[in-house]
C-alpha cells in the first residue's frame, strides 16, 4: 500500500502544484488504513424507516436539542435573522451530524482524503476534496493538524466536506477565521445556515407537512418524481391532519416513505434543499421530525404500517433482477432503490391491479424469492 500511495501522492502533488496550490501540508503524508476499513465495511442499510427514525429522533437527542436551543437562543436568533433558516432545523442537523458537537471527527482530514483518493473507488471526488482542503489551509482558517474530520473527510460540528466549506463557510463571530472545528459551534451553525440559504431555503416555510391522501387519489402521482402546484393537490382533495395544508407557493410532491399504507408527507423546495445535505429521504425525515420535536410541534400522526421491511442490497438486487426478467426493466441490478427501480415497481404494481406506490414492500419482495 505504501508504494502505491507514494506514487499516487507524487502524481497528485505534480498536478496540484501546477494548478498553483501550496502542497507543503502534504509533506510526509501517510495513508490511514482504518479509513479504507471503514469504507469497505459500510453496513448495508438494514433498519426499517421506523427503526431508523426512532434512533435518529431519540428522546435523548430531542432533550439535548431543546437544551442547546435554549442555551444558544441569542446566537440562533441572529443566525436565523441573517440566513432565514430556523433554529430548530440547524439544531436537528447538528444533532444528527455530530451529536451536538460531541463526535466532530478526530482523524486528520488530509490523510483521510488522500487515502480515499489513492484507493481509487471515487478518486476524482476525493482528489477534488483534497484540493479544496489545501485551499482551506492556504486561506489560514485552520492549521493542518487541527483540520480533523470523520473517516470520509466530513469535518466539524456540521460535518462539512472541504468543497462545501469553501463555498459556504462563514466567520460569524468575526474573529477572522471560519472555524467549524473548534469547541464553539458559532461559525459551524452559521455556515450550515449559509449553505442551506444558498441552496434555496424558503424562509417562513416548513421542511414538509404531513398530509392525508383522499380516497381514490391516483397513487401513481406520489413520489418525488411528480411535482405539482399545491392547488392541484388540494383540488384532488389533499388535506393536512388538521384541515388545510400550508406548504405555500411553488411545486409540491407527496412522499410515501413506507408505501401507501403509511404516512404521507407533502414536500416542497425546503425538503429538496435538505437533501443537498444528505441525499436520503430518510435523513431529511429525521432532520424534519427532530426539528419539529425540538420546536415542540407534534410528530407524525399516521402510524407506520405493520410488517415494515428493510430490504438489504442483496434482496433489492434479487428484486431488480426478477422485475427485469418479468419485463419491468430496472436498468440494472445495483441493489439501490433509484428512479428506474421505482418506475419498474410501479409498472409491475399497475399490471397486477395493485396501488402503484413504487414501494418495495414485503409482499413485493416475496415475489422475487
Ligand atoms: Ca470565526
Amino acid at each position: 500500500m505504501e508504494d502505491s500511495f507514494r506514487d499516487w501522492l507524487a502524481g497528485f502533488r505534480r498536478e496540484a502544484t501546477a494548478e498553483g496550490l501550496d502542497c507543503a501540508p502534504l509533506d510526509g503524508l501517510e495513508p490511514l488504513p482504518e479509513v479504507l476499513q471503514r469504507d469497505r465495511g459500510q453496513a448495508e442499510f438494514t433498519l426499517t424507516i421506523r427503526d431508523y427514525l426512532d434512533r435518529a429522533v431519540s428522546p435523548e437527542r430531542l432533550a439535548e436539542g431543546r437544551r442547546q436551543g435554549q442555551a444558544r437562543c441569542g446566537l440562533l436568533t441572529e443566525i436565523t435573522a441573517r440566513f432565514g433558516v430556523p433554529a430548530e432545523i440547524l439544531l436537528a442537523i447538528w444533532g444528527l451530524e455530530s451529536n451536538f458537537g460531541v463526535t466532530r471527527g478526530d482523524l486528520p482530514a488530509l490523510r483521510a482524503l488522500a487515502t480515499l483518493a489513492c484507493d481509487g473507488r471515487r478518486r476524482a471526488f476525493f482528489e477534488a476534496e483534497l484540493r479544496a482542503a489545501l485551499r482551506i489551509l492556504s486561506a489560514g482558517d485552520v492549521a493542518a493538524d487541527e483540520m480533523l474530520g470523520s473517516w470520509a473527510g466530513a469535518m466539524g460540528h456540521m460535518q462539512f466536506m472541504p468543497s462545501t466549506f469553501l463555498a459556504h463557510a462563514v466567520d460569524f463571530d468575526g474573529d477572522g477565521q471560519r472555524d467549524i472545528w473548534a469547541e464553539s459551534p458559532v461559525d459551524a451553525l452559521a455556515s450550515a445556515a449559509s449553505y442551506l440559504a444558498a441552496e434555496g431555503w424558503q424562509s417562513g416555510q416548513g421542511w414538509a407537512e404531513e398530509t392525508c391522501l383522499p380516497q381514490g387519489v391516483d397513487i401513481g402521482l406520489t413520489g418525488r418524481e411528480t411535482a405539482l402546484p399545491l392547488l392541484d393537490w388540494t383540488q384532488m382533495g389533499l388535506r393536512g391532519p388538521g384541515g388545510a395544508v400550508h406548504a405555500g407557493a411553488g411545486l409540491a410532491s407527496v412522499l410515501l416513505p413506507a408505501g401507501h399504507r403509511g404516512p404521507a408527507i407533502l414536500i416542497h423546495q425546503n425538503f429538496t434543499v435538505l437533501r443537498r445535505y444528505n441525499a436520503a429521504d430518510s435523513y431529511v425525515l429525521a432532520v424534519g421530525l427532530l426539528a419539529d420535536g425540538i420546536a415542540g410541534r407534534p410528530g407524525l400522526r399516521a402510524s407506520w404500517p405493520a410488517g415494515l421491511t428493510a430490504p438489504s442490497r442483496a434482496e433489492m438486487r434479487q428484486l431488480q433482477a426478477a422485475l427485469t426478467e418479468a419485463g419491468f426493466d430496472t436498468q440494472g441490478a445495483d441493489g439501490i432503490v433509484g428512479p428506474n427501480t421505482i418506475a419498474a415497481i410501479r409498472a409491475f404494481q399497475r399490471s397486477r391491479g395493485l396501488p402503484p406506490d413504487g414501494y418495495p414492500s414485503a409482499a413485493l419482495l416475496s415475489l422475487s424469492r
